[in-house]
C-alpha cells in the first residue's frame, strides 16, 4: 500500500535488486517508480521495471547530465515512453546549484522534453532546484504542454510558492529531508498543500530519513517512516494518508496500475 513515486535503482548502488525488490514487498511498498536520468540509465530502468512487478519506470535527461547529452537522445527517450511500463517524461527541469550552469541548454533540453510529453500525452517528473522563479516562469510559459500533469519532485521551495505551482496543477512529492524537525520549509509546504496532490518518495539512493541519518545508500524501504512523518504532519491517519497518495498517483500517472 506504500507508494516510492521517484528513485533510482541504479545497479551499482546496490548490491541485489533482487534483495530490495523482496525486502520492500515485505514492508508493503508495492509501487515503486525508478527515474531515469540520461538514455543509459532510462534503459536499465527500463529492464529493471520488465523485472519485477509493481515497478514502473521514467525516462529523461536531468539538469545536469546534459554534458554528456546530444539532442539525437530525445528520440531514444520517446521511444522508452511507448513503453507501457513507463509513467511520465523525466526526470527533466531545472538545476542552477553548481557553478557554470549552461542555463540555454538546460531550457532548451527542458522544453524539449516538455514538448514531447505533451505529444506523447505523457505526465512529467520536474526535478527544480535553486530556480524556484525561473521554473515558474518556464511552467507558465508552457503550461499547454503540461495538460497531462506534472510532479514537482523533491519539493524545496516556499510554502508560499506552492499556491502558484498548484495552479497549473502542480503534484509534489516529498522524501527524506522533509522528516527531520529541523526542515521547516518542506513541513510547512507540506501543510499547505492539499491532500490530493501530495505524494511520497525516497530519491533513493539520496537523501536518507532521520533514522538513517549520513547514511547512503537509502532505499525505497524508507517510505513507511516518509508517510508517517508526512500523516503527522496533515494530521491524518496513515493509512489514510497512504490510499490518498495511491490514489494520487493513479491520477497523475494512469499507466500505473
Ligand atoms: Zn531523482
Amino acid at each position: 500500500m506504500y507508494t516510492d513515486i521517484h528513485c533510482h535503482l541504479n545497479l551499482n548502488d546496490y548490491s541485489s535488486i533482487d534483495e530490495l525488490i523482496k525486502n520492500c514487498r515485505a514492508d508493503g511498498v508495492d509501487v515503486i517508480v525508478t527515474a531515469g536520468y540520461d538514455v543509459q540509465s532510462s534503459e536499465t530502468c527500463r529492464q529493471i521495471a520488465e523485472w519485477y512487478d509493481g515497478v514502473y519506470f521514467t525516462a529523461g535527461l536531468h539538469p545536469t547530465e546534459l554534458e554528456h547529452c546530444t539532442f539525437s537522445d530525445l528520440a531514444k527517450i520517446e521511444e522508452l515512453c511507448s513503453h507501457p511500463k513507463c509513467i511520465a517524461v523525466g526526470e527533466t527541469g531545472l538545476d542552477y546549484h553548481y557553478p557554470n550552469t549552461d542555463k540555454p541548454r538546460q531550457h532548451q533540453f527542458f522544453k524539449a522534453q516538455l514538448e514531447l510529453a505533451g505529444r506523447l500525452g505523457m505526465p512529467v517528473q520536474i526535478h527544480s532546484r535553486d530556480c524556484a522563479g525561473d521554473t515558474l516562469d518556464f511552467l507558465r510559459e508552457n503550461a499547454a504542454l503540461l495538460s497531462n500533469g506534472f510532479l514537482l519532485h523533491c519539493y524545496s521551495y516556499s510554502p508560499e510558492m506552492t499556491a502558484d505551482f498548484l495552479s497549473l496543477g502542480a503534484y509534489f512529492s516529498f522524501g527524506g529531508t522533509s522528516t527531520y524537525r529541523r526542515s521547516k520549509k518542506p513541513r510547512r509546504s507540506i501543510q499547505a498543500i492539499p491532500l490530493e496532490r501530495l505524494l511520497t518518495e525516497t530519491d533513493s539512493p539520496y537523501l536518507s530519513p532521520a533514522s538513517l541519518f549520513g547514511q547512503f545508500p537509502n532505499t525505497p524501504r524508507s517510505i513507511p517512516e516518509i508517510t508517517a512523518s508526512m500523516a503527522e504532519i496533515k494530521g491524518v491517519g496513515e493509512k489514510e494518508l497512504c490510499y490518498a497518495v495511491r490514489d494520487n498517483a493513479k491520477r497523475l500517472f494512469p499507466k500505473i496500475k
